[in-house]
């Protein structure tokens, strides 16, 4: 099968490299022409657009940071679906709005083809491994047909209903992730005012009713040695909770956590903070109790 990749950032180029060692054909674009040198030096075929790494493709796969990007890849002068041969099928594994999704998903199919949402979880040691968590929205033979290619990037692939689905899932999966680490950060600063050690409150917390992914993740890897290089980053999880926020307020549902949390994260944000880790909005806290949660 010829497979288009568009969008060869932390995960997609990982993910690149999986399909490439998998043996497929590959076509591969993305707006920074270096980023592409690590798969053409595998044998990939770098295009100089994303209509031509569409064109020359069955199945075109995109990870793409926001919908704005998403949309101008999809829909603009150079874009996927004016190249799309019919019945070539897109796979969708950026995270962005399900309303966006839905709608790419329609001009997708007047145009010949099919697309499914495939946003993914398990951050870039996922991407590398394989490993990650898939969440599909669209029809099932569609994401059976794409399972040729699913099989090499996650362990676990889930089916979880029409077009924009996966999103909708993503978005609350992402919701979760960015109000439990904000609260671990909130929770671990407090612990080491109380005069707690890191270890400690890791060892207990990990095996009692506060435990979260957010918590064994991060605490370890990146708070307890200082260390913030993503990881996933600090504008993304922004990015994640705006979709969040603002398509609970288009269903005009209040979401005080999410809207919280975010503002954490603008505040790591303004602090110069957006390309470190999630793990970072702890210096907010620290900053404030004047101390550190280091070991
Ligand atoms: P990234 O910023 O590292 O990579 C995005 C890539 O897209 C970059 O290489 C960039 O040059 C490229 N790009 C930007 N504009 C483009 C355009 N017009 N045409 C072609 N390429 C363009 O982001 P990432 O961490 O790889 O994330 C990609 C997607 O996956 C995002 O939607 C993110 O929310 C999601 N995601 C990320 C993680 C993570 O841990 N990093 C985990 C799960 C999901």
């Amino acid at each position: 099968m010829k497979v288009g990749f568009i969008g060869l950032g932390a995960m997609g180029r990982p993910m690149a490299k999986r399909l490439r060692g998998a043996g497929f054909e590959l076509s591969v674009y993305d707006v920074m022409a270096a980023a592409a040198e690590e798969l053409t030096a595998l044998g990939a075929v770098a295009k100089s657009n994303p209509g031509e790494a569409a064109a020359s493709s069955e199945l075109i796969c995109l990870s793409l940071p926001n919908s704005a990007i998403l949309k101008e890849v999809m829909l603009g002068e150079n874009g996927v679906i004016k190249s799309l041969e019919p019945g070539s099928l897109v796979v969708d594994l950026s995270s962005v709005e399900p309303q966006v999704s839905r709608r790419l998903a329609e001009a997708v199919e007047a145009q010949g083809g099919a697309m499914i949402d495939a946003p993914v979880s398990g951050g870039v040691v996922g991407a590398e491994n394989g490993a990650l968590t898939i969440m599909v929205g669209g029809k099932k033979e569609d994401l059976d047909k794409a399972q040729e290619v699913l099989k090499h990037l996650g362990k676990k692939v889930f089916h979880v209903g029409g077009p924009g689905s996966g999103q909708a899932v993503k978005l609350v999966n992402n919701l979760l992730l960015g109000a439990n680490m904000a609260a671990a950060a909130e929770a671990l600063t407090l612990g080491k005012k109380l005069g707690l050690t890191p270890e400690t409150m890791l060892e207990v917390i990990s095996q009692s009713s506060g435990a979260s992914y957010a918590l064994s993740a991060k605490a370890e890897k990146f708070i307890y040695p200082g260390r913030f290089e993503p990881g996933f980053a600090v504008d993304l999880q922004y990015k994640d909770l705006e979709l969040a926020v603002s398509t609970a307020k288009s269903l005009s549902m209040p979401l005080p956590m999410g809207n919280t949390a975010q503002q954490l994260y603008e505040i790591a944000r303004a602090g110069g903070r957006g390309r470190e880790d999630i793990s970072s909005v702890i210096k907010f806290y620290e900053e404030m109790a004047k101390i550190e949660v280091r070991s």
